[in-house]
């Protein structure tokens, strides 16, 4: 007999309840906390039940690239929060984005792509796929005629990340379903910068979710992770067999730490965004910032589609120092809270220089075209008090002027 804990739905809690118990696979010890399965194969009890299993008569793990406890728990939890009917795990958020494309296309189709993207998924795109005989072309995001004019009869895919990284430009997700499924391809969403919680890239329409689960959902700077998340049939078609056969496997102990993340994921991010939002204001009032960029501000430039589309600014802004590249080191250099990092999603503050780091390798005129100048500063707020990291930005900015 089930207990009444065991047959309850997980799909009739609200999220908080859904970070905490969904998809948790007890054993017979029953433990409280989710076990961690650093197992790399299972054994059968007989022959017999060996085959059934290779043949899928029989549910079970057969081998942890393919499948493991602790993994299994992590995309349960996932789907959960995620609204999607499934969730396939991998090693990082790199390997998330390459199964979801590559996955999908073969020599002869063609993927559109929004250009403002994390620079390794402009690798697979512009680099990556064309070597394969994949076709690909770059639109401005924002403009829908863009991705109307690039949608050609044999456009398999497309893929964006919105607000994107670093200028947190907002693209109208629904309106760009919208125009893929009219030409019978599909729409793959890197979800990073609005996390879960924020934005729910399926219910506008998007066919597959991608997360690097190394930021807001590890959200402590520990481990790499990735996940894919979609409809059952979309998995099984593209995803599965893929990753599977290619073997970007999420480690049991790295989902084992994701897992228990996911926990403490609603209360880590509203922190961050609540601060978040201080923080843009705080920078904006400051005589040293000549912009802020912010999803959560009515300066945005595309604030009524940030309201629409999500339910809070997020974590993430961007802000321009005058005095450029300077000024901007300057300012940098001289914080005391507030880390110098690529990184981001962490719980520690992190602060980073586009131009000279994660956008290094574009052109100089790439680079404008994404509003990446010498004075941009991009920055990841953290759990620290919000009071403190408004006193340590604007001490550094006061010696940046000065
Ligand atoms: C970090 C990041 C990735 C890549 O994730 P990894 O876990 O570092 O492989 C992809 N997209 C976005 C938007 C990211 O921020």
């Amino acid at each position: 007999m089930t207990s009444p804990r065991e047959s309850r739905d997980p799909k009739t809690l609200r999220p908080a309840t859904r970070l905490v118990h969904g998809g948790s696979l007890r054993s017979s010890f029953g433990e409280t906390s989710e076990a961690l399965f650093l197992t790399q194969g299972y054994l059968y009890e007989t022959m017999e039940t060996a085959e059934k299993r290779f043949k899928g008569d029989e549910p079970g793990f057969i081998y942890s690239r393919f499948s493991n406890p602790t993994v299994a728990m992590f995309e349960k939890r996932m789907a959960l929060i995620e609204g999607a009917e499934a969730a396939r795990a991998t090693a990082s958020g790199m390997a998330a984005v390459t199964a979801a494309l590559m996955g999908q296309v073969k020599a002869g189709d063609h993927v559109v792509a929004a250009r403002a993207l994390f620079g390794s998924c402009l690798y697979v795109v512009e680099d990556l796929l064309p070597r394969f005989g994949v076709e690909t072309t770059l639109v401005e995001g924002t403009d829908l005629d863009q991705w109307r004019a690039a949608v050609r009869p044999n456009t398999k895919t497309a893929f964006l990340e919105s607000p994107t990284n670093p200028t947190l430009e907002i693209i109208d997700i629904a309106a760009v379903a919208d125009i893929l499924h009219a030409a019978g391809a599909t729409l793959v969403v890197d979800n990073v910068f609005a996390t879960p919680l924020h934005q729910h890239p399926l219910a506008l329409g998007a066919d597959c979710v991608v997360y690097s689960a190394t930021k807001h959902i590890d959200g402590q700077g520990r481990v790499l992770g990735g996940v894919i998340l979609a409809s059952e049939p979309f998995i099984a078609d593209n995803i599965h067999n893929f990753l599977r056969q290619t073997g970007p496997s999420l480690s049991p102990f790295n989902a084992w730490t994701l897992l228990k993340s996911l926990e403490t994921l609603p209360l880590r991010v509203a922190a961050q965004a609540r601060s978040a939002a201080r923080v843009a204001d705080a920078l904006a009032a400051h005589p040293a910032v000549s912009r802020v960029l912010y999803p959560g501000r009515d300066d945005h430039p595309q604030a009524a589609l940030a309201k629409a589309q999500m339910s809070s600014g997020g974590t993430m802004l961007a802000f321009e120092v005058a005095g450029g590249k300077d000024a901007a080191f300057r300012m940098a250099n001289a914080l005391t809270i507030v880390g110098i990092s690529n990184n981001l999603g962490d719980a520690k503050s992190l602060i980073t220089h586009p131009e000279t780091t994660t956008h290094q390798r574009l052109k100089p005129e790439q680079r404008a075209a994404l509003g990446i100048g010498p004075g941009l500063l991009r920055l990841s707020v953290g759990l620290e008090d919000t009071e403190d990291l408004i006193d340590d930005l604007c001490q550094a900015l006061d010696k940046a002027a000065g």
